[in-house]
C-alpha cells in the first residue's frame, strides 16, 4: 500500500523550431516521421524525449536535461534522444524511485500525431519501463506554433519511490 508521500510528480516542457535543412529528420517519441522537416536541435531534437527527461528529472529533483547533457558538449550532437531519456531513467532509478506513468501533449500544426501515436507509445513505454500516453494537439493556427514555426511539448510524469 502505498502512501502519498511516496509519491512525486514532475513537469516537462520543451519546444524546437522546425530546421530550414531539408537532410534533418523528424524525430518524435523515438519515431522518424518520414517527409517532414525535421526540428533544429544540438541532439536529434526529440521534443517528446527532452519533455519527458525533464519531467522525470523533476520529479526526483535531479535538475534538469540541459544540465545533464549540455548542448556545448560535442559528446550530445546529433544523440539519440531516447538513449538520452534512457540514461535519465537510470538516474531515477538509482535515486530510489520507479516510473508510475508518463503523459505527454504534442502541440503541433503538423505532422499529425494520431496515426504514428501508437508506434510513439510502444518506443517511449519500452524505454521508460512504464506506461506512456501521447497526444496531439494543434494550436488552432495561433501564434508561432500555429504558424508550423515549431512544436511544443508539455509532459507530466509520475514516480514512486
Ligand atoms: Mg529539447
Amino acid at each position: 500500500m502505498s502512501d502519498a508521500t511516496d509519491l512525486r510528480i514532475g513537469h516537462g516542457f520543451d519546444v524546437h523550431r522546425f530546421s530550414d535543412d531539408p537532410a534533418r529528420p523528424l524525430v518524435l517519441g523515438g519515431v522518424v516521421f518520414d517527409g517532414e522537416p525535421g526540428l533544429e536541435g544540438h541532439s536529434d531534437a526529440d521534443a517528446v524525449a527532452h519533455a519527458c527527461a525533464d519531467a522525470l528529472l523533476g520529479a526526483v529533483g535531479l535538475g534538469d536535461i540541459g544540465e545533464h547533457f549540455p548542448d556545448s558538449d560535442p559528446r550530445w550532437a546529433g544523440a539519440d534522444s531516447m538513449v538520452l531519456l534512457a540514461s535519465v531513467v537510470a538516474l531515477v532509478t538509482d535515486a530510489g524511485w520507479r516510473v508510475v506513468n508518463i503523459d505527454c501533449s504534442v502541440v503541433c500544426e503538423r505532422p499529425r500525431i494520431a496515426p504514428r501515436r501508437a508506434e510513439m507509445v510502444e518506443r517511449l513505454s519500452a524505454v521508460v519501463g512504464a506506461p506512456v500516453g501521447v497526444k496531439g494537439n494543434r494550436a488552432e493556427k495561433l501564434g508561432a506554433i500555429g504558424r508550423s514555426e515549431g512544436v511544443v511539448v508539455m509532459v507530466v510524469a509520475l514516480v514512486q519511490r
